[in-house]
Protein backbone atom coordinates (compact mmCIF):
# COMPACT_ATOMS: atom_id res chain seq x y z
CA UNK A 1 0.00 0.00 0.00
CA UNK A 2 1.60 3.05 -1.16
CA UNK A 3 -0.03 6.80 -0.88
CA UNK A 4 0.04 8.66 -4.10
CA UNK A 5 0.27 12.05 -4.78
CA UNK A 6 -0.97 14.14 -8.03
CA UNK A 7 -0.18 18.01 -8.78
CA UNK A 8 -2.67 19.59 -10.70
CA UNK A 9 -0.79 22.46 -11.38
CA UNK A 10 -0.45 25.80 -9.15
CA UNK A 11 -1.03 25.02 -5.47
CA UNK A 12 -3.94 22.00 -6.37
CA UNK A 13 -3.16 18.30 -5.05
CA UNK A 14 -4.55 15.17 -5.03
CA UNK A 15 -3.41 12.72 -2.03
CA UNK A 16 -4.98 8.97 -2.49
CA UNK A 17 -3.72 7.26 0.73
CA UNK A 18 -3.12 3.64 1.58
CA UNK A 19 -6.33 2.75 2.20
CA UNK A 20 -7.29 4.69 -0.69
CA UNK A 21 -9.47 7.83 0.52
CA UNK A 22 -8.47 10.70 -1.74
CA UNK A 23 -7.45 14.24 -0.17
CA UNK A 24 -7.65 17.43 -2.22
CA UNK A 25 -5.81 20.49 -1.08
CA UNK A 26 -6.68 24.07 -2.72
CA UNK A 27 -8.74 21.97 -5.64
CA UNK A 28 -8.43 25.01 -8.30
CA UNK A 29 -8.63 21.54 -11.01
CA UNK A 30 -9.14 23.85 -13.75
CA UNK A 31 -6.48 26.46 -13.89
CA UNK A 32 -4.80 27.28 -16.86
CA UNK A 33 -1.88 25.16 -16.91
CA UNK A 34 -3.79 21.66 -16.42
CA UNK A 35 -4.41 20.79 -19.78
CA UNK A 36 -6.86 18.32 -18.84
CA UNK A 37 -8.22 20.11 -16.32
CA UNK A 38 -11.76 19.77 -17.13
CA UNK A 39 -12.03 16.32 -17.77
CA UNK A 40 -10.25 15.56 -14.29
CA UNK A 41 -12.66 17.77 -12.66
CA UNK A 42 -15.49 15.20 -14.43
CA UNK A 43 -13.82 12.03 -12.68
CA UNK A 44 -13.94 13.12 -9.46
CA UNK A 45 -16.77 10.98 -8.23
CA UNK A 46 -15.62 10.30 -5.13
CA UNK A 47 -13.65 12.87 -2.81
CA UNK A 48 -13.21 12.35 1.10
CA UNK A 49 -11.93 16.06 2.37
CA UNK A 50 -11.14 19.17 0.80
CA UNK A 51 -8.14 20.85 2.93
CA UNK A 52 -8.00 24.86 1.79
CA UNK A 53 -5.33 27.31 3.06
CA UNK A 54 -6.98 30.36 2.19
CA UNK A 55 -10.15 31.63 0.12
CA UNK A 56 -8.34 32.97 -2.70
CA UNK A 57 -10.25 31.94 -6.01
CA UNK A 58 -6.89 30.09 -7.26
CA UNK A 59 -6.88 28.12 -4.01
CA UNK A 60 -10.77 27.55 -3.74
CA UNK A 61 -11.04 26.55 -7.28
CA UNK A 62 -13.60 24.33 -7.93
CA UNK A 63 -14.04 23.04 -4.11
CA UNK A 64 -17.51 24.37 -3.91
CA UNK A 65 -18.34 22.24 -7.51
CA UNK A 66 -16.73 18.88 -5.95
CA UNK A 67 -17.88 19.44 -2.31
CA UNK A 68 -21.51 19.53 -3.87
CA UNK A 69 -21.18 16.39 -6.11
CA UNK A 70 -18.96 14.03 -3.90
CA UNK A 71 -20.14 14.95 -0.09
CA UNK A 72 -16.91 15.82 0.44
CA UNK A 73 -15.94 17.42 4.00
CA UNK A 74 -14.32 21.10 4.42
CA UNK A 75 -11.18 21.28 6.16
CA UNK A 76 -10.17 24.80 6.94
CA UNK A 77 -10.10 27.45 9.59
CA UNK A 78 -13.08 28.47 11.12
CA UNK A 79 -12.96 31.72 9.29
CA UNK A 80 -12.45 30.20 6.46
CA UNK A 81 -15.16 27.66 6.70
CA UNK A 82 -17.75 30.30 7.41
CA UNK A 83 -16.94 32.69 4.79
CA UNK A 84 -16.96 29.51 2.47
CA UNK A 85 -20.60 28.57 3.65
CA UNK A 86 -22.34 31.67 3.23
CA UNK A 87 -20.97 33.58 0.66
CA UNK A 88 -19.77 30.46 -1.95
CA UNK A 89 -22.37 28.27 -0.80
CA UNK A 90 -20.28 25.19 0.35
CA UNK A 91 -22.96 22.69 1.83
CA UNK A 92 -22.97 23.36 5.69
CA UNK A 93 -23.73 19.83 6.85
CA UNK A 94 -19.90 18.88 4.96
CA UNK A 95 -18.50 21.66 7.14
CA UNK A 96 -18.66 20.89 10.90
CA UNK A 97 -16.76 21.92 13.52
CA UNK A 98 -15.49 17.89 13.77
CA UNK A 99 -13.35 18.84 10.69
CA UNK A 100 -12.30 23.07 11.21
CA UNK A 101 -9.91 23.92 13.49
CA UNK A 102 -7.25 26.62 13.63
CA UNK A 103 -3.63 27.72 13.98
CA UNK A 104 -1.88 24.80 16.23
CA UNK A 105 -4.62 22.35 16.89
CA UNK A 106 -4.45 19.52 15.71
CA UNK A 107 -7.62 17.62 14.04
CA UNK A 108 -7.80 13.31 13.65
CA UNK A 109 -10.00 13.06 10.34
CA UNK A 110 -11.51 9.83 8.65
CA UNK A 111 -11.17 7.52 11.93
CA UNK A 112 -7.59 8.28 12.76
CA UNK A 113 -5.98 7.99 9.19
CA UNK A 114 -5.42 11.34 8.93
CA UNK A 115 -4.23 14.13 10.79
CA UNK A 116 -4.21 17.44 9.97
CA UNK A 117 -2.49 21.12 11.48
CA UNK A 118 -2.77 24.48 10.18
CA UNK A 119 0.01 26.49 10.68
CA UNK A 120 0.84 30.05 9.63
CA UNK A 121 1.67 31.30 6.73
CA UNK A 122 2.30 35.49 5.79
CA UNK A 123 -0.57 36.05 3.06
CA UNK A 124 -3.86 37.28 2.62
CA UNK A 125 -7.57 35.34 2.16
CA UNK A 126 -10.79 36.55 1.13
CA UNK A 127 -13.44 34.71 -0.36
CA UNK A 128 -15.57 36.46 -4.02
CA UNK A 129 -18.78 34.82 -5.55
CA UNK A 130 -17.09 36.34 -8.98
CA UNK A 131 -14.59 38.39 -10.02
CA UNK A 132 -16.42 41.51 -10.19
CA UNK A 133 -18.06 40.68 -6.76
CA UNK A 134 -17.17 42.72 -3.29
CA UNK A 135 -14.60 40.74 -1.45
CA UNK A 136 -15.53 39.11 2.02
CA UNK A 137 -12.70 38.71 4.59
CA UNK A 138 -12.26 34.67 5.31
CA UNK A 139 -9.46 35.12 8.52
CA UNK A 140 -5.72 34.61 8.13
CA UNK A 141 -4.25 32.20 5.79
CA UNK A 142 -2.65 29.05 6.64
CA UNK A 143 -0.18 26.11 5.75
CA UNK A 144 -1.12 22.99 6.31
CA UNK A 145 0.47 19.72 7.61
CA UNK A 146 -1.03 16.31 6.62
CA UNK A 147 0.23 13.41 8.46
CA UNK A 148 -1.31 9.64 7.03
CA UNK A 149 -1.14 6.44 9.58
CA UNK A 150 1.00 3.94 7.36
CA UNK A 151 2.16 7.35 5.20
CA UNK A 152 4.32 9.87 4.63
CA UNK A 153 4.13 13.48 7.00
CA UNK A 154 3.32 15.96 3.94
CA UNK A 155 3.42 20.02 5.03
CA UNK A 156 1.68 22.48 2.12
CA UNK A 157 3.29 25.97 2.46
CA UNK A 158 0.11 27.20 1.08
CA UNK A 159 0.83 30.81 0.29
CA UNK A 160 3.63 32.69 2.05
CA UNK A 161 6.39 34.47 2.42
CA UNK A 162 9.90 33.14 4.05
CA UNK A 163 9.65 33.81 8.22
CA UNK A 164 11.49 32.64 10.82
CA UNK A 165 8.76 30.39 13.09
CA UNK A 166 8.47 27.76 9.81
CA UNK A 167 11.53 26.29 11.82
CA UNK A 168 9.00 25.39 14.67
CA UNK A 169 7.74 23.12 12.03
CA UNK A 170 10.82 20.91 12.09
CA UNK A 171 10.45 21.09 15.97
CA UNK A 172 7.34 19.17 15.75
CA UNK A 173 7.16 17.37 12.84
CA UNK A 174 9.65 15.45 10.64
CA UNK A 175 8.31 16.59 7.19
CA UNK A 176 8.70 13.31 4.83
CA UNK A 177 7.47 15.87 1.53
CA UNK A 178 7.29 19.67 1.88
CA UNK A 179 5.12 21.35 -1.37
CA UNK A 180 6.60 24.79 -0.95
CA UNK A 181 5.42 27.85 -3.52
CA UNK A 182 8.24 29.34 -5.29
CA UNK A 183 6.87 31.48 -8.12
CA UNK A 184 7.32 35.00 -6.22
CA UNK A 185 5.39 37.96 -7.12
CA UNK A 186 2.39 36.81 -4.80
CA UNK A 187 4.86 34.12 -2.97
CA UNK A 188 8.31 33.53 -1.94
CA UNK A 189 10.26 33.30 -4.75
CA UNK A 190 13.39 30.40 -5.56
CA UNK A 191 15.81 32.01 -3.11
CA UNK A 192 13.48 32.40 0.21
CA UNK A 193 11.90 29.32 -0.45
CA UNK A 194 15.03 27.80 -0.33
CA UNK A 195 15.72 29.10 2.78
CA UNK A 196 12.37 28.03 4.05
CA UNK A 197 13.54 24.56 2.86
CA UNK A 198 16.55 24.77 5.00
CA UNK A 199 13.98 25.67 8.17
CA UNK A 200 11.89 22.59 7.94
CA UNK A 201 14.78 20.27 6.43
CA UNK A 202 12.13 17.75 4.56
CA UNK A 203 13.25 14.62 2.70
CA UNK A 204 11.65 15.72 -0.21
CA UNK A 205 10.92 19.00 -1.65
CA UNK A 206 8.12 19.77 -4.79
CA UNK A 207 7.93 22.87 -6.01
CA UNK A 208 4.47 24.54 -6.96
CA UNK A 209 2.70 28.19 -7.68
CA UNK A 210 4.64 28.64 -10.52
CA UNK A 211 4.20 29.07 -14.06
CA UNK A 212 0.55 29.26 -14.07
CA UNK A 213 0.55 32.80 -15.18
CA UNK A 214 2.97 35.06 -16.86
CA UNK A 215 3.72 37.17 -13.18
CA UNK A 216 4.84 33.97 -11.71
CA UNK A 217 8.05 33.65 -13.00
CA UNK A 218 10.26 31.55 -10.32
CA UNK A 219 11.13 28.28 -11.84
CA UNK A 220 12.27 24.92 -10.52
CA UNK A 221 15.49 25.74 -12.30
CA UNK A 222 16.34 28.37 -10.52
CA UNK A 223 14.80 26.92 -7.41
CA UNK A 224 17.11 24.04 -7.60
CA UNK A 225 20.71 26.76 -8.35
CA UNK A 226 19.15 28.50 -4.70
CA UNK A 227 19.40 24.76 -3.21
CA UNK A 228 22.30 23.67 -4.27
CA UNK A 229 24.23 26.94 -3.10
CA UNK A 230 22.85 26.46 0.63
CA UNK A 231 24.23 22.79 0.03
CA UNK A 232 20.95 21.08 1.15
CA UNK A 233 19.95 17.87 1.36
CA UNK A 234 16.34 17.80 0.43
CA UNK A 235 15.66 16.09 -2.75
CA UNK A 236 14.06 18.24 -5.20
CA UNK A 237 11.16 16.33 -7.01
CA UNK A 238 9.54 18.46 -10.11
CA UNK A 239 6.40 17.04 -11.03
CA UNK A 240 4.49 16.74 -13.68
CA UNK A 241 1.23 18.33 -13.86
CA UNK A 242 -1.82 15.31 -14.00
CA UNK A 243 1.01 12.68 -13.44
CA UNK A 244 1.03 10.84 -10.04
CA UNK A 245 3.66 9.72 -8.11
CA UNK A 246 4.31 7.60 -5.45
CA UNK A 247 5.22 8.60 -2.23
ZN1 LIG B 1 -2.19 31.67 -4.68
Amino acid sequence: METQLTWYGHAAFKIKTPSGRILLIDPWVTNPAFESGKDELASLDRVDLIFLTHGHSDHVGNAVEIGKRTGATLVSNFDLSAAMITVLGYPEAQASNETTGHLGGELSLLDGEVRAQFVPAWHGSFVQRGEDATPVYAGCPTGLIVALSNGPRIYHTGDTDLFSDMALVKRFHKIDVMLVCIGDHFTMGPARAAEAVKLVTPKTIIPMHYGTFPVLTGTPEGFERELKKRKLKSELRVMKIGEPIAL
